[in-house]
Order: C-alpha cells, then structure tokens, then sequence
C-alpha cells in the first residue's frame, strides 16, 4: 500500500478540520437527556501513527461518551476469555438493520449477526459477566492500560440514564435468553452493557487505545502485546463489515478503512500498519453516524490514500 506521507500533517488536519466545523447537519443523540445535552459545536480529530506520534485538532482532549466504540473493547475481553467459542454465540456478519434492530434476531433464534450491533454487544457483556467475577473492572482495568490513563471512568449520569431508557435493550437480551443465548442474570448483563456504554474518553485516548489494532496487535506506545496479529486481523474485519452501523458498506465504498462509531458522535478508524484515526463531533445523521467526523475520517483517508481496498 502506498501512503502519501504529508508534508505537514498538522495543516491537513487544521484545514479538515476547519471545514468540518462548517458542517451543519445533523442531530445530537436524544434518546436520553445526558447526550441530548452535549453541545454540538464540540469538534476533534488526531491522528495517532505508529511511530508514537499524536496530532490533533479541536477538542482532542474533551471526555466524551464512547458509546458503541466500547464494544471494541468488550469483544476484545471476550476474544482473550473464551476463545473461537464465541463464535458459537454470535456470528460475524453484517446486518443490514440498524444497530437496535430486533428482527434478525428472532429468524436467527436469538444469535445475534455480530458483535457490533447491540444485541451482539449485549451477548459479549453475557461472557463478560458470566467469566469475571468483576467485569465491570475487567473491563476499565483494560481500558486505562490500553489508553495509558488511569482516569478513564464511566459516566455515572449516562448509566443510569441508558437503565431508564433502556426497553428495546432490555427486549433485545430477553429474547436471546428466551432461545437459551444469554447464561447470566439478565439485569447484571443489560448494567454491564449500560455501564460500558457510559464511559467517557478523548480522541487522542481512544486513538492511543486502539492502535494496537493498526499494529498487528501491539500497543506501538508501550510495545506491549495487547492481541494476536490474527486476533487484530478478525477485530479489524468485523469492524470493516458492521463497525459504522447500516452505513458499514457506504464507509467501506468512500473511505475503505475499518472504523467504529458510537452514538456521542466518535468514530474510530484503523489503516493498518500506518496508525489511528479518530474523530468526534456529536450531531448524527440518520444512521446514528456522526456528520463531521465522518467527514473528516474521510478527507484525510483520502488525502492520504489510506484505504485498505
Ligand atoms: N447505549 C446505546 C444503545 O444501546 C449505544 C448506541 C450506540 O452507540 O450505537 O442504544
């Protein structure tokens, strides 16, 4: 792959990123108060290259809540705890359906598609919960080693929102447990799922987090191994096909590049073997995408000639 080095990478992302900030479409998540209040001017983008190398424009620095970004994160627990296992229980395809749906789930007798879409994610917090005896720890004890940043916390306001609003999650876990699918206690799996729904990182920490992914599975900060090359390969193919919720293929088409998105407006893409780029911006589009930062994924993609196809 040939990647056009910039001249200066620290005036391509001002100018994306300026233009960026003029986008405005799109809508802030509202489905509960704690995000519908996030002021939508909020605007970062870093990229982080596998020389150690971070720089960023804009809010790099603002907590955010991760939303979906954090079922990278719980997948990769599960990966390690239970092996080619998992694959019993969720399977690794796209869905199609927008990352709530509920239809699939019933044909496929409650298998979710992938772990990307919530029913999935909820499927991973089942093996979280039911192989740690504190998976909400297990899980945030990853999360700072990963980042490097032992303050990364959960946003207490956002989980207890996500249980109040929680009826379509809750049906989604009902009915996996109703075809025999999810092992724990149903209200201990949707709080884990909330819980890590809820945590709140920067662009610079999410893009420091998951570089290992463009690294064939070690951390290029610390130099630890984090995962396998193959277990990288098979987190960056599920995020190429179902990362960016139905708007998956139209990702690939435009930007070719594996990524996750969440609903407080962060995206996350990988370039193998070049680095991270990660965007945050919190109005949405109809997909649950956020309008700027994809946008902005997409320019320096594009600029640099980084797709993977
Ligand atoms: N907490 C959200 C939900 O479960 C996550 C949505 C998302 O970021 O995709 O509906």
């Amino acid at each position: 792959q040939q990647i056009n080095a910039p001249d200066n990478l620290e005036s391509l992302l001002k100018r994306v990123h300026e233009q960026a900030q003029k986008l405005s479409e799109g809508v802030v998540a509202n489905y509960i108060p704690a995000l519908a209040e996030v002021n939508p001017d909020q605007c970062a983008l870093t990229v982080a290259t596998l020389d150690g190398q971070i720089t960023s424009q804009g809010d790099s620095q603002t907590q955010f809540s991760i939303q979906s970004i954090s079922k990278v994160f719980g997948l990769m627990l599960a990966m390690e705890r239970v092996g080619d296992d998992l694959w019993q229980r969720v399977q690794m395809e796209p869905s199609g359906q927008p990352f709530n749906s509920i239809v699939q789930l019933e044909w496929e007798k409650g298998i979710p598609r992938n772990p990307m879409i919530n029913a999935g994610a909820i499927l991973v917090s089942d093996v979280l919960v039911s192989h740690y005896s504190a998976s909400k720890s297990a899980v945030l004890s990853m999360v700072r080693n990963l980042c490097g940043d032992d303050h990364v916390q959960a946003d207490n306001r956002v989980h207890q929102s996500e249980l109040e609003h929680g009826s379509r999650n809750s049906a989604l876990a009902y009915l996996m447990k109703s075809f025999g699918n999810i092992e724990a206690d149903v209200t201990e799996v949707l709080d884990h799922y909330f819980w890590q729904c809820s945590l709140t990182m920067s662009t610079e920490g999410l893009a420091r987090s998951l570089a290992f992914l463009a690294n064939r599975g070690t951390c290029p900060f610390s130099g630890k191994r984090i995962t396998s090359h193959r277990e990288a390969q098979r987190i960056n193919a599920l995020m190429s096909t179902s990362g960016m919720y139905d708007q998956s293929g139209h990702f690939a088409f435009t930007v070719g590049l594996p990524a996750k998105s969440g609903v407080g407006g962060g995206i996350v893409a990988i370039v193998p073997d070049y680095g991270v780029i990660a965007a945050w911006s919190p109005p949405l589009n109809s997909y649950g995408n956020s309008v700027r930062g994809m946008e902005m994924i997409r320019k320096v993609a594009t600029e640099l000639g980084l797709s993977v196809y």
